[in-house]
């Protein structure tokens, strides 16, 4: 049961049935034609103008998928004052009513459901199965910390031998940054908010360059919803003009970055170096995320499941599987399955219900995954790869790739996209394996399939990571059950979606009462 029984996720669609399909293809089609559309900096409510840009399609170049007006400095300081001013209202607002505005924001991102995936599919390059999870997530962030905060954010009386009223209160932070990805413009752009927002904060969004169009839709609809206008400022653009004039501001009381490691020091940096409060950095990053499969595993589900976590999403996803490691004696037949289920992914547009992956956010990172396969290419041993399809609209395609390195010690830095890398390892090794993983400075998810419970239990134990699956894929975690987030190089935690989130959003109050 959930911790919230009065709280479910958000229900999926029947993708077997064709009925389904055809009516979801067709809602589809219809939310396209609404296309191109647009994103502005909101401030205190109103859409204001910028630096116009043009947001591309990654899958199809000649595909403009709106435009967007840029917020400079100058409308980086008006939002924090907007923020900073509305803060004790939204912070006095009851938690009751705070919850309510975020549930009712979850029931009309479901309403929205296709308009959100046509424009998560367009400027994200996003298959439609992602979208349609990621739509789900955005709103069971929404509820899950909607639940959490009617039980957690209650004063709490705390009775003891002092002989007087003592009670802990929690109070929001002040007016909170949110960073967010672009690859998953819609789920992480609004779970930080809603995380911020229920807490008490008002909040300065800066979604990802790459993907301003879902996020405005968003932040209409959160408005919609209830939120009041100054509690909630829109600030698409660049972080080189927005990051100095954002960090530096001692009204700041916050951030909340999912983004890359440097970013992360970046930010740390900069809130320790100005003047002001000392306030928090809730960081989720990358990672060079492992996993091991020794000879008891079973070789089919082994290679759905890598499959699966090396390429879903185009190996887009932080959590996504960067280094396998196969025990010697099963090794060959691994590879030989996953070779023969990566030979049959198909790499093309997202929009069909039957490709695979999608495209990479942009021709930068096409030409990154490209340097670093030419690199492997003189390196390691190439197993397997895929060709987009041939007809793929002229986009930013990278086909996957998996390759096997000599040495278990050489893995490489994070590398975002779909590449996998292999190491074989004798029976004996698995402790160099643990010691290599965790030597990577990262911890963000890992996983293990055996059938020996021991080594499960045994890897479990020692590796140093947020998320460790067994005997299953290692991406998709679920808000509620799988709170997900790293540590060491992949982030500060708290884990998103995890029972302990709004902690790092908040003051806690302790009151002394001898009235
Ligand atoms: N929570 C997502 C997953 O489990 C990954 C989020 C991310 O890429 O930042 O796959």
């Amino acid at each position: 049961r959930d911790i919230y029984p009065d709280r479910a996720n958000s229900a999926g669609l029947p993708r077997d049935d064709p009925d389904v399909l055809a009516q979801l293809d067709g809602t589809l089609r219809t939310a396209w034609a609404g296309a191109p559309w647009r994103a502005t900096p909101r401030i205190d409510g109103r859409r204001l103008p910028g630096s116009e840009h043009a947001v591309t399609a990654p899958a199809d170049h000649r595909i403009t998928a709106g435009t967007v007006a840029e917020a400079g400095a100058e409308q980086a300081t008006a939002a924090m004052a907007g923020a900073a001013e509305a803060f004790p209202a939204w912070c006095r607002t009851p938690v009751e009513e705070r919850a309510s505005i975020l549930e009712r924001a979850a029931d009309r991102i479901e309403t929205e459901r296709a308009g959100l995936m046509a424009r998560i599919i367009r400027e994200g390059g996003r298959t439609v199965p992602d979208a349609l999870a990621e739509v789900r997530e955005a709103a069971d962030f929404c509820r899950y910390y909607a639940a959490m905060a009617r039980d957690q954010l209650a004063e709490r009386p705390l009775p003891g031998p002092t002989g007087e009223r003592n009670a802990l209160r929690a109070e929001g932070r002040g007016a909170f940054l949110c960073i967010s990805p672009w690859n998953f413009p819609a789920a992480i752009f609004t779970g930080q908010i809603a995380a911020a927002l229920v807490a008490g904060n008002t909040v300065v969004a800066k979604p990802a360059r790459a993907t301003p169009l879902t996020a405005m839709r968003i932040i209409e609809l959160l408005a919609e919803a209830g939120v009041p206008d100054s509690a909630l400022q829109f600030l698409p653009g660049p972080s080189g003009a927005l990051g100095p004039a954002i960090l530096g501001d001692p009204r700041l009381a916050g951030v909340a970055l999912t983004g890359g490691t440097g970013t992360a020091r970046h930010i740390q940096h900069a809130l320790a170096e100005r003047d002001g409060p000392l306030v928090p950095l809730i960081a989720e990053t990358g990672g060079v995320n492992a996993l091991i499969a020794d000879s008891s595993a079973l070789p089919e589900q082994v290679a759905r499941d890598v499959v699966r976590s090396a390429f879903n999403s185009a190996g887009q996803r932080c959590s996504a599987l960067r280094v396998l490691f196969l025990q010697e004696e099963v090794a060959d037949a691994m590879l030989a399955a996953i070779a023969g289920a990566t030979a049959e992914l198909r790499v093309g547009d997202p929009a069909r219900l039957d490709t695979d992956l999608g495209p990479v956010i942009d021709e930068n990172a096409r030409a990154e995954l490209a340097e670093h396969a030419r690199r492997l290419d003189a390196e390691a041993r190439l197993v397997a790869w895929t060709d987009p399809l041939p007809g793929a609209p002229p986009g930013s395609f990278f086909g996957p790739r998996i390759y096997e390195l000599p040495e278990l010690e050489a893995l490489p830095g994070e590398v975002f996209g779909p590449i996998l890398h292999v190491v074989r390892y004798r029976a004996g090794e698995l402790d160099r394996v643990i010691a290599a993983i965790n030597g990577t400075g990262y911890g963000l998810t890992l996983g293990v399939h055996s059938r020996v419970e021991e080594t499960a239990r045994y890897v479990a134990e020692r590796a140093n990571a947020g998320n460790v699956y067994i005997n299953r894929d290692i991406i998709g975690s679920v808000v509620g059950v799988q709170p997900f987030g790293g540590r060491g190089l992949s982030g500060t935690g708290p884990k998103a979606g995890g029972p302990h989130y709004l902690t790092r959003f908040l003051h806690e109050k302790t009151v002394t009462d001898n009235i």
